[in-house]
C-alpha cells in the first residue's frame, strides 16, 4: 500500500504540473491576443492625428499663398499639438511590453483625469459616424491620479466607442468622474440597446459578443472589454456593469489614485 500511495502521489504531482503548464500556455495566448487588440486599437487611433495634421498642412499652404500669418500660426499650433499626441502614442506602442508573467506592463505617471476624458471625447466625436450628445460631470479643479496614461486613455476610448456603437442616432452619453480619499470612480452610461441579463456575466470574456440581429450588424471582435478589464485590474482596480435591455448600460471603473 506504501507503493500505491507513492504512485498516487506521483500521479497527483504530474497532473498538477500538467494543469499548471496548460494554464500557463492558455494565459500566454490570451495575453498575446490582448496585446494585439491594444496595438490594433492604437493603430486606429493613430489615424486621427495624421488626418488632422494632413488637413492642417493643406490649410497652411493656402494661407501662405494669402500671406495670412494669424491663420498660419493657428494651424501650425494645431499641427504641433497633434504631432505631440502622435508621438506619445507611437512611443507607447514601441514600449508596449509585458512582464515575466505575460501581463501588460503598466507604467505609472501622475496626470489629471479630467483633460484625459475631454481628449477621449474629442477624438471619439471626430471619428464617430453618429451624432453624440455628452454630459460630463466632475468636480472643479484637477483630479490627479498615478496610473498608466496611455492605457487609461484606451480604456476610456473603448468604453466610449461601445456606448456609441450600441446606441441609436443620436447617442446620449453621460460620464461621471468622482474621487474619494484613495480611489477614482468613473462611470460611462448610455441609453442604447442594453444587454440582456443572460449575456451580462460573459461580456468581459475574450471574443464574447452578444449575438446581434443580422439587420444592423455592429462590427467588433469581442476584445475591447477584455482589454479594458485587464488594464483596470493591472492597476489594482475593478470594473462593473449594470444594464437593462432596451434602456441602456452603465460601466463603472474604480482605480486606486496612486
Ligand atoms: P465588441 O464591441 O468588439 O463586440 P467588446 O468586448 O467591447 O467587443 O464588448 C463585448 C460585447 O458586449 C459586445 O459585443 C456587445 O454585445 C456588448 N456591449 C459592450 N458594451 C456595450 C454597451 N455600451 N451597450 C450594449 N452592449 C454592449
Amino acid at each position: 500500500s506504501g507503493q500505491l500511495f507513492l504512485s498516487l502521489l506521483l500521479l497527483t504531482a504530474l497532473l498538477g504540473t500538467f494543469l499548471y503548464l496548460f494554464k500557463t500556455i492558455k494565459r500566454q495566448n490570451q495575453e498575446a491576443v490582448l496585446r494585439k487588440a491594444f496595438v490594433n486599437n492604437m493603430t486606429h487611433e493613430l489615424k486621427t492625428p495624421v488626418a488632422t495634421v494632413m488637413a492642417a498642412v493643406e490649410a497652411i499652404q493656402r494661407f501662405v499663398a494669402k500671406d495670412d500669418k494669424v491663420k498660419m500660426n493657428k494651424y501650425l499650433d494645431l499641427s504641433k499639438t497633434e504631432l505631440e499626441h502622435l508621438n506619445n502614442m507611437i512611443e507607447r506602442v514601441l514600449q508596449l511590453d509585458v512582464d515575466e508573467t505575460h501581463r501588460i506592463r503598466i507604467s505609472k505617471s501622475e496626470f489629471d483625469m479630467i483633460p484625459l476624458i475631454h481628449n477621449c471625447l474629442e477624438l471619439t466625436t471626430i471619428s464617430a459616424t453618429k451624432k453624440i450628445r455628452t454630459a460630463f460631470d466632475h468636480a472643479d479643479g484637477k483630479l490627479l491620479v498615478m496610473a498608466d496614461e496611455a492605457h487609461l486613455k484606451n480604456v476610456v476610448s473603448n468604453l466610449l466607442d461601445n456606448a456609441i456603437k450600441y446606441s441609436s442616432d443620436p447617442a446620449e452619453i453621460h460620464i461621471v468622474l468622482k474621487a474619494d480619499k484613495d480611489k477614482i470612480h468613473l462611470s460611462i452610461s448610455d441609453r442604447g440597446k442594453g444587454i440582456a441579463p443572460e449575456h451580462l456575466p460573459h461580456i468581459f470574456a475574450m471574443f464574447y459578443r452578444v449575438p446581434q440581429g443580422t439587420l444592423h450588424e455592429v462590427k467588433g471582435f469581442g476584445l475591447g472589454l477584455a482589454y479594458v478589464k485587464h488594464v483596470v485590474e493591472q492597476h489594482g482596480g475593478n470594473i462593473t456593469v449594470g444594464s437593462e435591455l432596451g434602456k441602456g448600460s452603465i460601466f463603472t471603473i474604480e482605480i486606486p489614485k496612486s
